[in-house]
């Protein structure tokens, strides 16, 4: 006999709420077996008596089915006017929370969801409105301009939502919703659903709610339970590098590195996609319709890796991420439970990693406490552990594929004819080789990035590698304003070669110094010439010979030179191809 003892948990089932039987039809066809926490205690008590609600959960915990659910109980169809208004932050989740709402009432067709939202011509929105709804979803700053335009009618409303009320005020959305939420009847329920409880939150729950009953989901300011974690500490220089391994170890991966800038996002981005990995970036640069193609893709899993900004990944749908990645720490802890909740979604495990530099300790303490959760420290996988992650990576593939037995078997004699002289030994070293090799060849040689333990909180000196890159000087620097972006672009293209390698790039007043390996110096000394940059003509000469290679002494023209203004210390570029 066992000694265990375990808590028989009641749980309550979707057909014990008191649902109508289609809704319970639709959920049925969702796929939902059973509610998740704030369902299980949301539902009931709304259905039961309607009343303004605070609800507190993670992201991911199913906080929209909660709210729509309810909410489509209470609609009378016959009544074509709108008797809900969703407000939620993005265009994307205004978009998403009408779809969800729209499948869990497939057995309702009568009922009407109209989303609203800013970027779209608001024509064609007011036109479906006034071909009558029941829910409308919206984003403030859209719905205030309906408002002021008088194209809305908002008399009917009996319940308001705001959702992500967290993100909203962060968005700057304050105003509109006060406007909004003034154009309301005073006798409505108020429903305010939020990951977290800031202080500006709790103003709006004070200010608008009337006596709001607060039902918290697991605890307050959490990351989701089933996340791991992990970060890992590296020079700031070599983020890019750690990034990439940090992905090349995870070769199924999908999921969402997140940047803090929409500039960074693009960089990042445009690097990893030259580095050839399935990745596309989604910031608030794109139109509209380049993000849903992007997003599009994304769900699809069309694409393994998504480079976003906290904005423009709020609210986006996708339930199974493997992987947050934090290229940097968000600003605030809140965003940090954000990103981290788009993983490990009900039920299922993830993987939260943040790349720091040694700076950033302290930022990671803060988060620490304020989620209540350890962060684990974990090495950066070296070049030996990834390459051996890849090769079964690849063993795996190659014991699962597919055989077309028919369709390959003409072809096969030849074949066999052809490895006839191989053993099965020799020809499995083979076919694995055929990959590995590759992995290999960019990781046989890299070094460490790992800061060793101890040298946390210290500044420790900068090493800069130089081994196999010659100096060049440019004779264009920041008075003519050139960018270490345009220094780039520069040496690809007189070099003709997309993934040449470059290191350092340090910008002076009157002329620049950029290191390029040594196999590409011969064509750029050539090719420079005749080439412009904002009407001056390139003039490039070796500025510090690399002690491997001699074959540029000629042209040595003095030593290394003092930083002088504008220095910029540029990361290492690294632009070998992954394979
Ligand atoms: P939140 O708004 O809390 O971040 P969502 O409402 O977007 O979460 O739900 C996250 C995902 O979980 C959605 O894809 C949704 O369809 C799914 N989901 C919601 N409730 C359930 C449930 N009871 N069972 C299974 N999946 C659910
Ligand atoms: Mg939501």
């Amino acid at each position: 006999m066992s000694h265990f003892s375990f808590a028989i948990h009641t749980k309550m089932l979707f057909n014990e709420m008191g649902l109508d039987p289609r809704i319970l039809k639709g959920i049925e066809a969702m796929g939902f077996e059973t509610p998740s926490p704030i369902q299980e205690q949301f539902i009931p008590i709304f259905l039961k008596e309607p009343k303004d609600i605070v609800g507190l959960a993670q992201t991911g915990t199913g906080k929209t089915a909660a709210f729509g659910l309810p909410i489509l109980q209470t609609i009378n169809p016959a009544n074509r006017v709108p008797q809900a208004l969703i407000l939620s932050p993005t265009r994307e989740l205004c978009v998403q929370i009408a779809r969800e709402i729209k499948e869990y009432s497939q057995f309702l067709p009568e009922i009407v969801i109209t989303p609203v939202y800013g970027g779209a011509d608001m024509g064609a929105q007011v036109k479906a409105l006034r071909a009558g709804t029941h829910i409308i979803t919206a984003t403030p700053g859209r719905m205030h301009d309906m408002i002021r335009k008088n194209k809305v009618d908002l008399s009917h409303v009996s319940i308001l939502v705001l959702d992500e009320a967290d993100e909203m005020l962060n968005m700057g959305f304050q105003e509109d919703v006060d406007a909004i939420l003034a154009m309301t009847p005073k006798e409505k329920n108020t429903l305010l659903f939020s990951a977290t409880m800031p202080k500006e939150v709790a103003a709006i729950a004070k200010n608008y709610m009337t006596n709001p009953l607060e039902i918290a989901v697991g605890k307050k300011n959490s990351g989701a339970e089933n996340v791991e974690h992990i970060y890992h500490m590296v020079h700031a220089k070599d983020r890019y590098l750690a990034l990439k391994r940090v992905l090349d170890y995870v070769p199924e991966v999908y999921g969402i590195v997140f940047c803090r800038t929409r500039q960074e996002t693009g960089e990042v981005a445009a690097q990893l996609i030259q580095d050839n990995y399935s990745a596309e970036a989604l910031h608030g640069d794109l139109s509209q319709q380049q993000r849903d193609f992007v997003m599009n893709k994304f769900r699809n899993r069309g694409v393994q890796i998504l480079v976003a900004t906290d904005v423009a990944a709020r609210g986006l749908d996708v339930n199974d991420l493997t992987h947050v990645v934090n290229y940097n720490l968000p600003d605030d802890s809140e965003n940090y439970i954000h990103r981290s909740g788009r993983t490990g979604r009900v039920g299922k495990s993830g993987v939260s990693i943040s790349i720091i530099h040694l700076k950033e300790h302290g930022r990671i303490r803060m988060i620490e406490k304020s989620i209540g959760k350890k962060f684990v420290r974990k090495p950066v996988p070296s070049g030996k552990e990834i390459c051996e992650k890849q090769l079964f990576y690849l063993t795996d593939k190659l014991q699962e594929v597919t055989v077309n037995e028919e369709e390959i078997a003409p072809y096969l004699p030849a074949v066999y004819e052809k490895f006839s002289n191989l053993s099965k030994e020799e020809l499995i070293k083979h076919i694995v080789s055929l990959e590995f090799n590759r992995f290999l060849d960019y990781y046989g040689s890299t070094p460490d990035l790992n800061i060793p333990d101890g040298h946390e909180e210290r500044r420790s000196p900068r090493v800069v590698e130089t081994e196999g890159l010659t100096k060049f000087r440019l004779n264009v620097g920041l008075a003519k304003g050139i960018s270490p972006k345009e220094v780039i672009n520069f040496v690809v293209e007189a070099t003709g070669r997309r993934n040449v390698e470059i290191g350092r790039i340090d910008l002076f007043g009157s002329y620049s110094v950029v290191e390029v390996e040594d196999a590409a110096g011969k064509a750029l000394l050539r090719n420079s010439r005749g080439m412009s940059f904002r009407g001056t003509f390139f003039d490039v000469e070796v500025f510090e010979e690399n002690r491997d290679d001699r074959s540029f002494r000629g042209r040595r023209s003095g030593g290394y030179p003092r930083a002088a203004e504008g220095r910029t210390d540029f990361k290492r570029m690294e632009r070998k191809r992954r394979y």
